[in-house]
């Protein structure tokens, strides 16, 4: 039996428990690990349920107020060269940069692309066209692009965790419920979660998948304080600044207007720039879970220092406030 999830009031209280759906979960099936035993061990309703510890977000004696919880998502095009090789200088600045502010006191958390182009690259194949290609070339790219990360990073003395998410995950009120926990965890552990679609299994990636959009979830559900797009692009333009030389960059969006989406390639619009448009539906996730977004250009990865100081890079998407 897969027990069920429920949410009950309890002195006071809202929890989550799992419940029998009938079919006799031992006990050992209801049983809840507290993610957090020291702070929340988990608890029994009154009945002897065991109930999940909760969610909110655990304050971290190493936090300080000025310091941030940032989920950075970078893309293919800035850690790959077009034909599948690993962009060297981007990669190891990037990881110098991130290792640096994580040093500062900073909590990151990546949303890493690649791993399709990347086992491309390594297979010696064209870039695939066809969905099991592509699904075979990510799970050899996964395994670069950890090695990858692995390696740069442990020259700063940072441990990375490899976390592969579907869509499902953040649908189901318990596998949410776990991967925030986990999440947390690591974090609390100081090492540095490396977040990307679980692509062999997500047929989704390629007919509507895009990191942006994962990047965002992840932010709202860690509740994060900002999300930097480190994409190819040094933001969201008055007009696409490949074909209009005048076009200027946005440095603010209080909101994400009809006008705007039509910026960034919305239905109807001649402007439209090459994944700009997943970025602002992005930005609209986050900045409604009140999170700040920026897109910055990941090729100059030392604007992340300017970002954290609070200076004007980019195009910030500013987060609703409650
Ligand atoms: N998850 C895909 C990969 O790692 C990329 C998705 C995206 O570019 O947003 O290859």
């Amino acid at each position: 039996c897969w027990p069920r999830l429920k949410r009950q009031r309890i002195g006071g209280r809202s929890d989550l428990f799992r419940e029998c759906r009938g079919e006799h979960c031992s006990p050992a099936d209801l049983t809840v690990r507290s993610a957090f035993p020291g702070k929340y061990p988990a608890r029994q309703t009154p009945d002897g349920r065991a109930m999940l510890a909760p969610t909110k977000r655990l304050p971290n004696r190493n936090r300080k107020r000025n310091f941030m919880r940032i989920v950075v998502k970078v893309g293919t095009s800035t850690l790959a060269h077009p034909g599948g090789l690993l962009n060297i200088r981007h990669t190891e600045d990037l990881v110098r940069v991130w290792s640096d502010i994580q040093n500062a006191g900073h909590q990151l958390i990546v949303v890493s692309s690649a791993a399709t182009g990347l086992g491309a690259g390594k297979l010696q194949i064209e870039k695939p066209g066809d969905l099991v290609t592509k699904q075979a070339a990510a799970a050899v790219g996964q395994c670069e692009l950890m090695y990858t990360y692995d390696r740069l990073f442990g020259q700063y003395n940072h441990t990375v965790a490899q976390m592969l998410l579907t869509w499902e995950d953040f649908d189901h009120e318990n596998r949410l419920h776990n991967l925030q926990n986990t999440l947390e965890r690591l974090l609390q552990l100081h090492a540095i979660p490396i977040i990307n679609e679980n692509d062999p299994v997500a047929c989704e990636e390629y007919s509507l998948g895009d990191n942006d959009t994962l990047a965002a979830l992840v932010a709202k559900c860690i509740h994060a304080d900002l999300v930097v797009l480190m994409s190819d692009i040094d933001g969201l333009y008055t007009a696409d600044p490949h074909t209009h030389p005048d076009a200027k960059l946005i440095p603010v969006v209080e909101e994400i207007t009809p006008e705007i989406e039509l910026l960034a390639g919305g239905a109807g619009s001649a402007l439209g720039t090459g994944g700009m448009l997943t970025k602002v539906t992005a930005a609209k996730r986050a900045t409604e879970a009140g999170v700040d977004m920026i897109i910055t250009n990941g090729a100059h990865a030392e604007v992340l220092y300017d970002i954290v100081e609070g200076k004007p890079v980019g195009t910030r998407f500013v987060g609703r406030k409650a």
